[in-house]
């Protein structure tokens, strides 16, 4: 069983999908383990995109993120890192497979609708970055 953390960016809440998003995870078979809605300061959106600091559109991103809303999840299932990108889609919605979240809902590279952690040990770094141990739900 495997876990990683997933968001509804700003543009998803605005846009009415959360349980749009939520009805794709859950038809799909994962399990979510813990929930919430929250919305970032710009220092603690610096602090979760911390590995892009050079880049270019970090500042947009970080703006973009702190801009409204989001809703976390810990996802839980087999593979589920993998699965939960599936998805999702390219980052680029333009590059995205038809019928995932991107292609669907996305507005630009940027207000692309959701997160999903890209590997293991990101997972683990973005889990614990916005949830406790009594957050998450054991079942
Ligand atoms: P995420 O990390 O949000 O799941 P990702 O792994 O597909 O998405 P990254 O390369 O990690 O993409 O980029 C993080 C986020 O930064 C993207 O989801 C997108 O919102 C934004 N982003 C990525 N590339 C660009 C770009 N060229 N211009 C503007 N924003 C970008
Ligand atoms: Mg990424």
């Amino acid at each position: 069983m495997e876990r990683t953390l997933s968001i509804i960016k700003p543009d998803g809440v605005a846009k009415n999908v959360i349980g749009e998003v939520i009805r794709r995870f859950e038809t799909s078979g994962i399990k979510i383990a813990a929930m919430k809605m929250i919305q970032l300061t710009k220092p603690q959106a610096q602090g979760f995109y911390a590995v892009h600091k050079q880049r270019p559109f970090f500042d947009s991103l970080t703006d973009f993120m702190t801009s409204g809303p989001i809703v976390v999840m810990i996802l839980e299932g087999e593979d589920v890192i993998a699965q939960n990108r599936k998805l999702m889609g390219a980052t680029n919605f333009k590059d995205a497979e038809e019928g995932t979240i991107r292609k669907d809902y996305a507005t630009d590279i940027e207000k692309n609708v959701v997160h999903g952690s890209d590997a293991p040990e990101t997972a683990a770094f973005e889990i614990g970055y916005f949830f406790n141990d009594l957050e998450i739900q054991q079942r």
